[in-house]
């Protein structure tokens, strides 16, 4: 996988299987409360893998109350939650990576902010390393998510689980 190559050597990994929506959520939940550090967290999968219900579990834990939906048009939708900044990607439509230059990419990763990265390999090139990849796919009753972890950061993180 070229997007790939420069990344470091893979640390913990952590295979759970989600029974349900309400076990994505719950492993949303249980990342962000665990979160310490700014932390860069890919999530890659087909439509439909569940991404945005991580991402939903993750950022209502932090203190939002509203929906959360995929940022499928802006690309990106920003939470301002009472100890975080988190930023909510959804690259899915980005044409070419280098739109993300033009949307000021270093400000949100550069700013004591969590993200979470939907379609994280479009961005591949110009998106900064994660911390953690987590895969989400289907499996017999519900889904497969496996995390690994890319940094200190996201090793510490995962230890946390
Ligand atoms: P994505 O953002 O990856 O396209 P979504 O998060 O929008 O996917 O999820 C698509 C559907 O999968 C939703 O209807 C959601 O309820 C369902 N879903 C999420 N996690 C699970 C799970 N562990 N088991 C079964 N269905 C799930
Ligand atoms: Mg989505």
């Amino acid at each position: 996988m070229s997007s790939m190559q420069n990344t470091p050597p893979a640390r913990t990994t952590i295979q759970q299987t989600l029974l349900d929506e309400e076990a994505t959520i719950a492993l949303g939940a249980s990342l962000a409360v665990a979160c310490s550090e700014p932390t860069v967290i890919y999530l890659r999968g087909d439509l439909g893998a569940g991404k945005t219900t991580f991402s939903r579990g993750f950022v209502q834990a932090l203190g939002h109350d509203g929906a959360v939906k995929s940022p499928t048009y802006t690309l990106v939708e920003p939470y301002e939650l009472a100890n975080w900044r988190v930023y909510h990607f959804d690259l899915y439509r980005l044409a070419d990576p280098e739109e993300l230059e033009f949307m000021g990419i270093r400000d949100y990763f550069g700013n004591d902010s969590l993200c979470l990265v939907e379609w994280p390999e479009r961005g591949a090139g110009i998106l900064p390393q994660a911390d953690i990849v987590i895969t989400l796919r289907p499996a017999e009753s519900g889904r497969s998510a496996t995390l690994v972890a890319f940094s200190e950061v996201g090793d510490a993180l995962l230890k946390q689980l």
